[in-house]
């Protein structure tokens, strides 16, 4: 990764076109569907420049999405400190500590007791979270697994009741593939967390929102509930 900030004017057209194409989306489905919750639009970058972010940086935009602790580390160093990043990988038990330093955090992949736990014990401001739900129950090593409702229990109870520092603030899954291939039909794994997200508010008196959808998959996820679509290649183009 080149640790150069400096962007082409070119590029940049390119990402503030593809981000505005997408929220031209947002906004037609949200009509068409008489959808009047607000969705924030988050640009997934991992893998891709600083200096495509800070591109979109000068154009306004503050939130961005990143993958890997290391390559959150590096990026948070370089780009303005008033980013606010959202880590949307999967964390082992041993990171959060690592994610110290970075202020304006959310955290969209906590699965387990022990990740809340280690998390709010590194954090020093109030951090907003997320809680991973594994809907598929495809061979992802994420998320916590549907049928051990007792666990999610447990962890909102213990971040509602000793988490000085965590601010529960949704359910995030990621769509599996083959289901997002079906478009115009109602995706099993989208009704799957908004299912329990009705469940859940009403259980606890919360307001939990969702974070689901990816660039295969967000426009369906806007008619079932979202909140927040997390988007990379729409935006920034195909991954190595
Ligand atoms: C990479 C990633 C995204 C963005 O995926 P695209 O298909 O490129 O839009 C969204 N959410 C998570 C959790 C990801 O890992």
């Amino acid at each position: 990764m080149s640790s150069s900030l400096e962007y082409t004017k070119e590029r940049q057209l390119e990402l503030w076109g593809n981000y505005n194409k997408i929220l031209s989306q947002i906004n037609s489905i949200s009509e068409e569907n008489n959808i009047s919750r607000s969705i924030k639009l988050l640009p997934v970058t991992k893998f891709k420049p600083a200096s495509d972010i800070k591109a979109l940086y000068d154009l306004g935009l503050r939130e961005f999405g990143e993958n890997y602790v290391q390559e959150l580390l590096i990026k948070s160093e370089l780009l303005p400190k008033d980013i606010k990043w959202h880590f949307i990988g999967g964390l082992q038990s041993n990171k959060p500590k690592d994610l110290k330093i970075i202020k304006n955090l959310t955290v969209e992949t906590i699965d387990s007791l022990k990740k809340a736990k280690k998390l709010n014990e590194s954090r020093i401001e109030l951090t907003d979270i997320y809680l991973q739900i594994n809907v598929s129950n495809e061979d992802q090593k994420y998320g916590i697994s549907l049928n051990n409702l007792n666990e999610l229990d447990e962890i909102i109870e213990f971040i509602i009741k000793s988490c000085q520092f965590l601010n529960l603030k949704g359910l995030m899954c990621i769509g599996s593939i083959s289901q997002s291939q079906i478009s115009n039909d109602i995706n099993p794994d989208f009704e799957k967390l908004q299912n329990l997200q009705s469940i859940l508010n009403s259980k606890y008196q919360i307001n939990l929102q969702l974070s689901m959808g990816m660039s295969s998959d967000f426009k369906q996820a806007i008619k079932q509930g979202t909140s927040l679509i997390r988007i990379g290649t729409d935006i920034f183009g195909s991954r190595p």
